[in-house]
């Protein structure tokens, strides 16, 4: 029998952060750490998800550190990686919103986005989907590989294939190992079970599937397209009020003016002006 450590998933905060060009220069810290697990409850997922510029990045990372290296100094990275990061975990989410909404000409879109998002990744495996027809000159055995190998491959194929291979993505997406974390106190031990995570990055994808374990939907806001915040979107289609009073409204002037040419052509049946 071996004896181990005590696993912890810690993850060090930046003392400093600051942009040159497209460097990103870090002070990572080698004391002023958080717990990766722990930090779910501030939602870090959503925070780089609503991210618009980069100032409020340069906050994210200030506050729960850099994306996929820990060793504390000073380290160099690139901001287009980050942006990178976020646009493909924004367009995973996004694909889970579109597949959870059912509209097959939106999971077109959705699936699309998400493997320009995904390019470096961007890899299907063609068996178990069925080639017929116009469809045939694709392998039914095999892989297409780059972003627009598969972009072409789905503008090409019917609905009912893109939704085959939206649900190939979803499955194949993010796995993790799971653990137990025990933490012991004067009278007695708690024990948790949770993933082992290996860094940021990683934590980041495990909450999105921690959302869709505790059915907490990711979702959008049709008026302007931002991720809405309250954590139970089942009670909560828009960001903001504003934008959900905008919509009612817009909604509310269709029906009246598809009111307004009935109610001329009945009063005009009844002889009033
Ligand atoms: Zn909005």
């Amino acid at each position: 029998m071996q004896v181990h450590d005590h696993v912890n998933t810690l993850w060090p905060r930046c003392d400093s952060v600051k942009t040159e060009g497209d460097q990103l220069i870090l002070r990572v810290s080698r004391g002023r750490c958080y717990d990766l697990v722990d930090s779910y409850r501030m939602s870090p997922h959503r925070q780089l998800i609503g991210l618009r510029s980069a100032s409020e990045l340069l906050g994210f990372v200030r506050a729960f550190g850099p994306l996929f290296f820990s060793e504390p100094g000073v380290r160099t990275e690139k901001l287009s990686h980050y942006w990178s990061f976020q646009q493909s975990l924004k367009a995973f989410v996004f694909l889970l919103s579109a597949m959870r909404g059912g509209e097959l000409a939106e999971v077109r879109k959705a699936v699309t986005e998400y493997i320009k998002a995904t390019e470096a990744e961007a890899v299907i495996e063609i068996r178990g989907l069925r080639g017929s027809g116009r469809h045939a000159r694709f392998p039914r055995v095999g892989r297409v590989f780059g972003a627009k190998a598969i972009c072409d491959l789905i503008a090409q194929s019917e609905d009912s294939r893109v939704g085959q291979i939206a649900i190939g993505f979803v499955e194949n997406s993010f796995t993790a190992e799971l653990g137990f974390r025990v933490t012991a106190s004067a009278r007695k031990f708690h024990i948790a079970a949770q993933p082992r995570l290996l860094g940021l990055a990683e934590a980041l994808r495990w909450m999105v599937w921690q959302d869709v374990h505790d059915e907490r939907p990711l979702s959008f806001c049709p008026e302007c397209g931002s991720l809405i915040k309250v954590l139970d979107a089942r009670f909560r289609k828009f960001c903001s009020p504003e934008h959900a009073h905008r919509s009612a409204a817009r909604d509310w002037r269709r029906r009246d003016s598809e009111r307004k040419p009935r109610l001329k052509r009945s009063n005009q049946k009844e002889g009033r002006p």
